[in-house]
């Protein structure tokens, strides 16, 4: 399934007292840093292997080139992966646990989707606070241990939901979704935006946080990569290159993309995955006017409290915090990505 979003559905959180129970008969760390392999932000983007497939999930299926060690951090030095910024709960498969914080997993391994989710997650809010988003300079965004569950779904969907809480969930079917750091980036997009007060209350609002959850993948697995050193070698707009290798035919493989044409208004067809690929598209044009750091500033600035109007009433309140904050040229460039999508 391509869906990625699903909003309200009541989750049940049973395993809150499993891992409580779990933690107390363990010894801990004792430290907040640790080392984990990784995929960055995924192995047909970093290998440039178009023709991976999953093998139910076999090791053998990735090379081990995929794998790049990393170091962990933020961790509250219980043993588990539960830090400042991600707390991974699981009621399926085993829960990773090292008392000397090293996470060494491989793909088949249930651990290893815990880890990635924990990297990820906390990587991208690092780049947050990066941006100036600590609470001191600029309000904090979901600032917070986010909460998320691995494997929970067997078919292949993964999303956020803020009632009852501000949770994630990554599901398994085909290539397991959080084996791809780009999927759990997109839905990490839609915490951001309800940690902002940002309401979905029309198609526009939904399709723009999809849009926007395309784009926060592809900046943040590109921000990433980038330090780390690792070559990225497929279309850097191609969103979870490696996930969508279990649905899609024809390569490079691609969830969705933000390097499109499509155009406001006649282009829209009332599904928000579509249609956010519209708002993507200005964001990633956004990105290459103003560079990164600029842009994914001006971005997450202009989304608090967003009423859930229009993507013209986002976009020009887009084009007012680059006003704000860089200036008559950002704020041009920013109103001409809009223009040239027709949402201006
Ligand atoms: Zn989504």
């Amino acid at each position: 399934m391509q869906a990625k979003l699903l909003i309200g559905v009541a989750v049940l959180m049973a395993s809150a007292a499993l891992v409580a129970t779990a933690s107390a008969t363990k010894p801990g760390s004792g430290g907040s840093i640790g080392t984990a392999q990784v995929f960055v932000p995924n192995p047909v983007q970093s290998l440039g292997n178009e023709s991976l497939t999953d093998e139910k999930d076999a090791d053998s299926a990735v090379p081990a080139a995929a794998y790049h060690e990393v170091q962990l951090t933020n961790l509250d030095g219980s043993g588990f992966l539960h830090g400042d910024y991600a707390t991974v709960y699981s009621a399926t498969g085993n829960q990773a646990y090292s008392p000397t914080n090293t996470f060494d997993y491989t793909r088949h391994q249930d651990e290893f989707e815990q880890v990635m989710a924990y990297y990820w997650i906390t990587q991208a809010q690092k780049y947050i606070q990066s941006l100036g988003f600590d609470g001191v300079t600029r309000r904090a965004i979901d600032d917070q241990p986010q909460k998320v569950r691995i494997d929970q779904l067997g078919y292949d969907n993964s999303f956020e939901n803020d009632h009852p809480i501000l949770e994630i969930r990554y599901g398994k079917g085909g290539v397991d979704d959080a084996e791809d750091a780009e999927v759990i980036l997109h839905e990490y997009g839609h915490a951001i935006h309800s940690s902002q007060n940002f309401s979905f209350a029309s198609e526009e609002a939904g399709a723009i946080s999809e849009g926007f959850g395309d784009y926060w993948a592809v900046t943040v697995s590109d921000v990433v990569s980038q330090r780390l050193g690792v070559p990225e070698r497929e279309p850097l707009p191609c969103v979870a290159d490696w996930d969508s290798t279990s649905y899609t035919s024809t390569t490079p493989h691609c969830l969705r993309r933000l390097d499109g044409n499509k155009h406001y208004p006649q282009d829209l067809d009332g599904e928000v995955h579509d249609d956010g690929e519209i708002w993507s598209r200005a964001l990633w044009d956004i990105r290459q006017a103003l560079g990164h750091v600029k842009a994914d500033t001006v971005i997450l600035q202009s989304t608090f409290d967003f009423p859930g109007t229009t993507m013209a009433d986002l976009a020009n309140r887009t084009v007012a915090a680059a006003q704000a904050l860089y200036g008559n040229s950002a704020a041009h460039a920013v109103r001409q990505a809009f223009e040239d999508r027709g949402i201006l």
